[in-house]
């Protein structure tokens, strides 16, 4: 159990990471920060670097080899905050504005207790990781032989959230979060005087006809009991007043729960991107990326997280999540390759959503997240 004393500690770390926001694979402060700290509590098996600026601790106690990672993001957004706290971000055009500070604090706590306490038998992986924001952290660091220099067979973690009330768990087994796609059409043709559309090949008037048929993927392609959104989130043209545009670029994203939905909405949207751009003689580019893959649950694991959870938070305050949420999250990566769990600890009904410039961590649960993992701990590697 974190003490009042450790709990403070937590409360000053988790400030002092506000205050210091690192974008991406920029972590290199939060990292320096992170490794003096597991110094000072005596873990000594620290790797730095590990898939960029991750970081890999390991606590062993006892004769087991049986090894469950336990991870936090480090990375920051470029936000400018605009809350007024003492502890405000140093550095301007940066913020930890998605609480990736607290989770490393928290990370931190559950460490502090397991190396000086045990109470486990078996060896415990620390993950510290960087640029989850855009999804590409987890990847980095499993691309850096993560599973192999450091394996596991299970894997935890959690995330703060906005709108659950303070100090409350939830999580779900199966599909939790959504994948996210972007994708980006370039139309080309051919720009011009606006008196005369015939002489030339512009753009605006078939990319709108574009951005309404994409609507029609969800409507007429997707199984209705699938989850699907497309979301059109940007529309630029360099046309003028009196010059037609002889280029329009629409960019958005996608979030489904099912790869082969994913793969289908892609197939399905460049089918139309190209009859538009045969029907208004038009060149065309079309880029479709996965930035992050759904993220699912193991069915054992999110019930054992449940068990366990009432017996930190109380039962009253676990629950089993209503919906997935069509957020995303890079943890998804991990879980592709070993079973585990992901959870969400409420930040608060009036925390500041995600990723607002007023959003701050709530410190009031430091204490629950990191009791959370020493429970999940203790309870995979029972003694
Ligand atoms: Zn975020
Ligand atoms: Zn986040």
């Amino acid at each position: 159990m974190i003490s009042s004393s450790l709990n403070l500690s937590m409360k000053k770390w988790r400030q002092s990471l506000h205050q210091i926001p690192e974008f991406g694979f920029e972590t290199f402060d939060t990292a320096s920060f992170i490794v003096e700290k597991l110094k000072n509590f005596g873990i000594t098996d620290i790797e730095t670097n590990v898939g960029g600026t991750g970081v890999v601790a390991t606590i062993r106690c006892g004769n087991s080899n049986k090894a469950i990672a336990l991870r936090a993001d480090m990375d920051a957004l470029m936000i400018t905050e605009k809350n007024d706290v003492a502890y405000k971000s140093l550095r301007p055009g940066f913020m930890h504005a998605c609480g990736h500070d607290g989770h490393t604090a928290t990370l931190l706590g559950a460490a502090n207790v397991l190396h000086n306490e045990g109470g486990f038998n078996g060896v415990v992986r620390l993950l510290f990781q960087p640029a989850e924001e855009w999804g590409k952290g987890a990847q980095s660091m499993i691309d850096d032989q993560l599973m192999t220099r450091f394996p596991f067979v299970e894997i935890w973690g959690f995330h703060n959230m906005p709108g659950i009330p303070l100090g409350f768990f939830e999580t779900c087994e199966g599909p939790f979060m959504s994948a996210e796609d972007n994708f980006e059409i370039i139309l080309k043709g051919l720009g011009g005087h606006s008196s005369l559309p015939h002489k030339g090949r512009e753009t605006l008037v078939p990319a709108c006809s574009l951005i309404m048929e994409l609507q029609t993927i969800v409507s007429r392609k997707i199984n209705p009991n699938e989850t699907a959104v497309i979301s059109v989130t940007e529309f630029e043209s360099d046309g003028l007043r009196n010059a037609l545009p002889g280029t329009s670029v629409i960019s958005g994203d996608v979030r489904s729960f099912n790869k082969s939905i994913s793969q289908k909405i892609k197939i399905e949207m460049e089918k139309l991107v190209n009859s538009i751009a045969i029907a208004h003689d038009l060149e065309v580019e079309f880029k479709y990326t996965n930035e992050f893959i759904p993220l699912i649950n193991d069915e054992e694991l999110s019930k054992k997280s449940l068990e366990i959870a009432s017996s930190v938070f109380g039962k009253r305050k676990t629950k089993k999540a209503n919906e997935p949420i069509t957020g995303s999250e890079d943890f998804a990566r991990y879980l592709d390759k070993v079973p585990g769990s992901f959870a969400f600890i409420g930040n608060g009904s009036e925390s500041k959503p995600l990723h607002n410039p007023y959003y701050d961590f709530n410190d009031e649960i430091l204490q629950c997240g990191a009791d959370y993992l020493i429970a999940v701990a203790r309870s995979r590697l029972s003694v």
